[in-house]
């Protein structure tokens, strides 16, 4: 029986000749998961990288929600907070899935 952590499926398996000539299913390397997606509608996120050699600012956009937002969502955040802070609209009229990041932004 495999060991727990080797059961997982989320880790590829990858045939290696070992020196006694047969074949044995040894290294197992992490899939590389998938491109990051807006918190708001799932549309996969522009100039985002998981490379590690990289700096901070150079893995996701420097501005507010930058790597979690996508730019559409965005524009409507920061719309729907300026419409909150002058009044023109109350908290229950916006959409409930941009509400947290409004309250964020307004104050
Ligand atoms: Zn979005």
């Amino acid at each position: 029986m495999p060991k727990p952590k080797d059961r997982s499926r989320s880790k590829r398996k990858v045939a290696v000749k070992v020196p006694g000539g047969k074949t044995k299913i040894i290294a197992k390397k992490k899939i590389h998961q998938d491109k990051q997606r807006c918190a708001i509608c799932k549309s996969v996120l522009q100039a985002t990288h998981s490379d590690k050699k990289m700096s901070k600012s150079e893995k996701r956009p420097e501005r507010k929600f930058g790597g979690h937002l996508c730019h559409k969502c965005l524009d409507k955040v920061i719309t729907q907070s300026t419409r909150l802070n002058e009044g023109i609209v109350a908290i229950d009229d916006i959409e409930i899935r941009f509400r947290p990041y409004v309250k964020k932004l307004s104050n």
